[in-house]
């Protein structure tokens, strides 16, 4: 994330506009004030690395570099940006990353209305779209959720992405809802969608208070973000809920980022098999 306000690269003109005088950028550029991207391109202090690379490369950000840029929840961190080219940008030299011969960055080309700074992001509804085409509508499900939660995404915004999906894309904005806490309990979500499972989002427990899911009347699921390492200190409070929660009559099921994300049936199979039992009736 940028820590500057305005625009984070911007072009001689831009600047100019801005009130500097040739003489101000030179001597801004000799003291690293500013950085010199390409020719008559400048980062500003606080530009953060992937922009100053989608501008190295010849665009702004996009599609899940964008996402995660503006704090929408994306899968994982892309190793090198996606990069918005407009429908008729011009691809720069471009520093490979190390150990290659490839810069990496991932090319978007879908053209659109730019926004009023010539590096700035695709508005919210087309990075999402852009989200749909480059990595599926699973991911694309989760950033449309997490961007109706952070009140990202507007009425019109929406309406435009109806408009402008696909029936995948369309049929997932129909069941997406802005209380999902987490990326990863969107995740879970959409994996389960065609089980005919009765699912709430964020209810209050007794005894447990704010849990992440519950299937049926009892089955309670929690999941834990990436950032969220078991502390010994948050291993006790889980296991104190847990036990509160039991106390009532629940069940709970944990699991943590990289069993959702990288081992899904053996998240299914868990979550299955109490309902097989009736573990989530009541
Ligand atoms: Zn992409
Ligand atoms: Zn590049």
């Amino acid at each position: 994330m940028c820590k500057t306000t305005g625009p984070a690269v911007q072009r001689t003109g831009e600047l100019t506009k801005r009130g500097w005088t040739a003489r101000e950028i030179r001597s801004a550029r000799t003291s690293g004030r500013i950085e010199q991207l390409r020719q008559g391109v400048y980062a500003v202090p606080g530009a953060c690395r992937p922009l100053r690379t989608a501008a190295r490369h010849g665009g702004s950000l996009a599609c899940v570099s964008a996402a995660r840029h503006l704090g929408i929840w994306v899968l994982e961190k892309p190793p090198a940006p996606h990069v918005w080219m407009r429908g008729h940008g011009h691809r720069r030299s471009c520093p490979p990353i190390t150990g290659t011969d490839a810069c990496g960055c991932v090319e978007h080309w879908d053209d659109g209305a730019s926004p009023t700074d010539a590096f700035g992001l695709p508005p919210v509804p087309r990075i999402l779209r852009q989200v749909l085409a480059c990595r599926g509508v699973e991911e694309f499900f989760v950033a449309v959720e997490s961007a109706l939660r952070q009140r990202l995404l507007t009425r019109s915004g929406l309406a435009w992405l109806r408009a402008n999906v696909n029936a995948e894309g369309r049929a997932a904005l129909a069941i997406a809802r802005s209380d999902a806490d987490s990326g990863l309990e969107s995740l879970v979500r959409w994996r389960l969608r065609h089980r005919g499972l009765r699912i709430t989002t964020q209810p209050a427990i007794t005894g447990a208070g704010r849990v992440d899911l519950l299937i049926g009347d009892r089955l309670l699921i929690e999941v834990d973000g990436v950032k969220n390492h078991a502390s010994r200190k948050k291993r006790h409070k889980d296991l104190v809920r847990d036990a509160a929660a039991a106390a009532w009559g629940y069940v709970t099921l944990r699991f943590d980022y990289a069993q959702v994300v990288h081992d899904w049936p053996s998240v299914e199979a868990a979550i299955l098999g109490q309902i097989d039992a009736g573990h989530h009736l009541r």
